[in-house]
C-alpha cells in the first residue's frame, strides 16, 4: 500500500502538471471508486473546475478546486495516479480518467479496486480523524510520548493506526522500529523516554529518506510518469527485501503477525527486554 512517502512523491510530481489546469471531462470505468456524492453528481460537478492546489494529509491526496470544493483521493492497496497524453488508451486496471486541458489525462489505475474518491465541500469531513503528521514541526518527541502514555496496544499496531499518527503503514512501521531497536510487540505505554526519542528520530529519518528515493515500489506503486521508486532498496527488514538476515547482527529476520499485519524484525537487535544502550 502506498504510505506517506509514496503519496508525498505523487503529490510533488503531479503539482507542476496539474495545478492551474482545468478538468475538461471525467470518465469512470468502475463506479465503486466514487464514495461521495453520486457518480452523476461527481462527474458533473468536476467538469469545468480548475485545480488550484494539491496537498497531502496522511495517505490522502487533497486537490483543491476553484469552486472551494475538494477532490480527495485515497489509493488504498494498489492505486496509482498516472499522467498520460489525452489520447492514451485505458488498460484493464484503469478505473477513472480525469481529462485535463493541454492534452493531458490523469488516470487512476487500481488493480484491486479498493481506491476511493470523494468530492466534498470541506476536506475535513473526510480527514478529520487523522493523527498528527510525522514530518511536521509540531510533531515532537514530547507529542509522541504524550500519545503513547497508557497505551497497551503493541507499538507496531499504534504506528499503523491512522488516528494515532498519520501516513505510516506496514513497511515504514517495521523499518522505523528496526532502526529504533524496539520490538514490535512492546506496548506503546512501556517505551522509555530514550526509546521514544529514538523512535521519533527513526520515523522522521526513514520517511524523509524514502521521499528522497521517490517511494517504495512494492505491490503496484508507480510514480505519475509510470516509473518506479527506489526506497525499497534501502529496506533493512520490511518484507525481508534486504535479505533473510539482519544487516546489523546477522540474526535471521523473523516474521510475526501483529493485529493481522505481517511484521518483520530482528529478534536480537529488537529484543523484548529493553532498554539497550544507545
Ligand atoms: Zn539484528
Amino acid at each position: 500500500m502506498p504510505e506517506l512517502p509514496e503519496v508525498e512523491t505523487i503529490k510533488n510530481e503531479l503539482l507542476p502538471y496539474v495545478v492551474g489546469h482545468y478538468i475538461t471531462d471525467v470518465t469512470l470505468f468502475w463506479d465503486g471508486i466514487v464514495r461521495q456524492p453520486s457518480v452523476a453528481e461527481f462527474c458533473s460537478r468536476l467538469v469545468g473546475q480548475r485545480i488550484s492546489g494539491i496537498a497531502r494529509r496522511g495517505k490522502y491526496l487533497i486537490f483543491s478546486l476553484t469552486s472551494g470544493e475538494a477532490l480527495i483521493i485515497h489509493l488504498k492497496m494498489t492505486g496509482s495516479l498516472l499522467l498520460k497524453p489525452t489520447s492514451a488508451e485505458p488498460d484493464k486496471f484503469t478505473r477513472a480518467i480525469l481529462y485535463l486541458d493541454e492534452e493531458t489525462q490523469l488516470s487512476f489505475r487500481d488493480p484491486r479496486k479498493f481506491g476511493v474518491m470523494w468530492l466534498v465541500a470541506d476536506a475535513n469531513s473526510v480527514v478529520n480523524k487523522l493523527g498528527p503528521e510525522p514530518l511536521e514541526a509540531d510533531f515532537t518527541p514530547q507529542v509522541l510520548a504524550q500519545r503513547l502514555r497508557g497505551r497497551t496496544a503493541p507499538i507496531k499496531a499504534l504506528l499503523c493506526d491512522q488516528g494515532f499518527i498519520a501516513g505510516i503503514g506496514n513497511m515504514y512501521a517495521d523499518e522505523a522500529l528496526f532502526s529504533a531497536r524496539i520490538h514490535p510487540m512492546r506496548s506503546g505505554g512501556s517505551l522509555s523516554w530514550d526509546e521514544i526519542e529514538r523512535l521519533h528520530g527513526s520515523i522522521q529519518q526513514i520517511l524523509w529518506a524514502a521521499i528522497g528515493n521517490k517511494g517504495a515500489s512494492v505491490e503496484n506503486y508507480f510514480r505519475p510518469d509510470g516509473t518506479l521508486g527506489t526506497a525499497h532498496f534501502q529496506f533493512q527488514v520490511a518484507h525481508r527485501l534486504g535479505g533473510k538476515f539482519c544487516p546489523v547482527c546477522g540474526t535471521p529476520i523473523e516474521r510475526i503477525v501483529v493485529r493481522n499485519r505481517g511484521t518483520y524484525f530482528c529478534p536480537k537487535c529488537q529484543s523484548q527486554n529493553q532498554p539497550t544502550p544507545s
